[in-house]
């Protein structure tokens, strides 16, 4: 079997009756970049900037910042690197930021909310990012997004500092897409509305299936309701892609849900244009999706999309893609 992945490492990502997708990394740090193209990488569809962040006494400098990204952005070339902006809060806490205890750290201050409020923590990152785009493909994407004016205002702040790069005769790319990550349910559900002016979605399935089924991602003892395939998820994603192809966009996945092989035939029937994983896991993907039928699963997609359980789901899969 090792032999076969190897075989698909410099290959496209092809399904059984030719439609083509995109199989990308999520990555943390620029050491990881190696491991994504010895893995048959196509692209970063996650960058998470965190690292930079964590595990230090200080907020990290824009020069710090922009030879990490540039990195990132030369190792891959002329594949696309999406980078996501700073999303702590939750799970992921900075010390020297010293933010007070929270009684719902999940529901509370974080990612793009504290970035929106901190300024002079946002605006490092951006024109870290605009000074970077000349080194390859980038992409910006905003985490936590919940509401239109939370888009409108990063997308605006973006803007401000690409003039002023470009006033001061700093080289910014023309062609950076800016998108958002889709893990709150109020933003899939008028997914119609972004679509119009974001360039980009990346579902966040390991926050969007928190959120929707109200079960912490973290605790154990909910764990039974953490159901990637309950049709209430499956009905956020497909009207997230719906309304993304309506307007001529793309849509990624970069949760979990996106490499795991029960998943992927559901998301390729959906229409998911990228999915992004762990490295290890893209060679089996391309695999399994060679050997899928995208309109085969489509066919079924009224079908599955009207379920009542998450069990029916996957039976009728596991049936379907034998
Ligand atoms: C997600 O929420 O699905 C996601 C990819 O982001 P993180 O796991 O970093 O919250
Ligand atoms: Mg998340």
């Amino acid at each position: 079997q090792q032999e076969e992945w190897a075989k698909l490492k410099n290959e496209p990502t092809f399904s059984k009756d030719g439609e083509q997708v995109e199989l990308a990394a999520n990555i943390g740090t620029p050491e990881d970049v190696s491991g994504v193209l010895n893995n048959g990488g196509e692209g970063i569809g996650l960058y998470r900037t965190e690292f930079l962040y964590m595990g230090k006494k200080q907020l990290p400098t824009e020069d710090e910042q922009y030879n990490a990204y540039k990195s990132v952005l030369e190792q891959m070339g002329d594949k696309p690197v999406v980078v996501r902006t700073l999303d702590i809060g939750g799970d992921k806490e900075l010390e020297y930021l010293d933010l007070p205890k929270e009684l719902n750290p999940f529901l509370g201050f974080r990612a793009i909310r504290f970035c929106l409020e901190n300024e002079d923590v946002f605006r490092p990152q951006l024109r870290a990012l605009l000074r970077a785009s000349v080194h390859g493909n980038l992409k910006i994407m905003y985490p936590m997004i919940a509401t239109l004016e939370e888009f409108r205002q990063a997308k605006a702040i973006l803007v401000d500092e690409k003039e002023s790069l470009l006033s001061e005769g700093v080289k910014v790319s023309s062609t950076i897409e800016v998108g958002i990550m889709v893990e709150i349910p109020s933003t899939a559900v008028i997914a119609k509305q972004f679509a119009k002016e974001v360039d980009f979605f990346s579902i966040g399935t390991n926050d969007l299936i928190q959120y929707t089924m109200a079960a912490d991602r973290m605790n154990e003892r909910v764990s039974y309701l953490y159901q990637p395939y309950h049709p209430a998820i499956l009905n956020l994603v497909n009207t997230v892609i719906e309304a993304a192809h309506n307007e001529g966009k793309w849509v990624g996945m970069c949760g979990e849900m996106a490499g795991d092989p029960i998943a992927i035939p559901l998301l390729l029937g959906l229409g998911l244009d990228e999915f992004s994983m762990s490295a290890t896991s893209i060679l089996p993907a391309r695999t399994q999706i060679r050997d899928l039928s995208k309109k085969d699963i489509a066919s079924y997609k009224d079908k599955i999309l009207s379920m009542g359980t998450a069990d029916e789901v996957v039976e009728f899969i596991k049936k379907k893609t034998d």
